[in-house]
């Protein structure tokens, strides 16, 4: 049985949430206070998190951001904005999907599954991963997928999941275009209803973060289609 925490302040929405999950037979824990649901989500073990994004002493972006630093349980945003920038800054901190007020049960319910399953696949592919080392290679850059190690020359770089999960995937399709759709199934699942411009965003950090500057990005973008890595590239292509 899944174990699951709601960290939500409007009490009846809590309840109704919590009262729809029991029957749904997941176990719930319910805190209204973001100070005491953050020191609750270290505390126990959880399944998923549904967290609000405005509360009492300590705010939803704040509490994904001190459980992602030491968790991977699967966070769900319930915000009542709805803003491009919010939704990026809760998938920054570390939420796996958001959810905006008002909203069915029906759609919670189906975001929750896909959290759940997505981490039971990734645990499978972790476990089978580790008696299969791979190093892969791309001109100048190496990825151990047994520890995620990435590394541009002997400089090791420093990724997110997401990140390396959006590098992994380019690498894996080397010279071919890989669509702003397909990154979006690959890496948020099929179910997502984040927008493609979320994919720029993170195209963006990984740029940041494995491109020399002063060079040619090894992310080339193409115009309306996605994005591809070429092993042919010399180079002097722009962007
Ligand atoms: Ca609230």
């Amino acid at each position: 049985m899944s174990k699951i925490l709601i960290i939500e302040d409007e009490k009846n929405l809590a309840r109704f949430v919590e009262l729809e999950l029991q029957h749904e037979s997941y176990e719930t824990v319910v805190e209204h206070n973001g100070r005491r649901g953050l020191e609750i989500a270290l505390d126990q073990k959880f399944d998923a998190i549904l967290l609000d994004l405005m509360l009492p002493e300590l705010n939803g972006l704040e509490i994904a951001r001190r459980v992602r630093a030491v968790k991977t349980t699967p966070i769900i945003m319930m915000t009542a904005r709805d803003s491009v920038i919010d939704r990026v800054s809760g998938l920054d901190h570390g939420a796996d999907d958001y959810i905006v007020k008002p909203f069915a049960i029906e759609e919670l319910l189906a975001r929750l599954r896909a959290v759940l399953r997505r981490v039971e696949i990734e645990e499978a592919q972790s476990s089978a991963k580790v008696t299969q080392q791979k190093v892969l290679k791309f001109k100048d850059l190496t990825i151990e997928t047994s520890n995620r190690m990435v590394r541009r020359g002997d400089k090791t770089v420093d990724l997110t999941k997401r990140e390396y999960n959006l590098l992994m995937t380019l690498i894996e399709n080397e010279n071919n275009v890989v669509s702003r759709e397909q990154l979006l199934n690959k890496i948020w699942g099929p179910e997502s209803k984040i927008e493609t411009n979320v994919v720029e965003v993170y195209v963006r950090y990984l740029r940041n973060k494995i491109d020399v500057p002063g060079k040619a990005s090894y992310i080339k973008t193409i115009r309306g289609t996605g994005y591809v890595m070429r092993t042919d590239d010399n180079g002097e292509e722009n962007k």
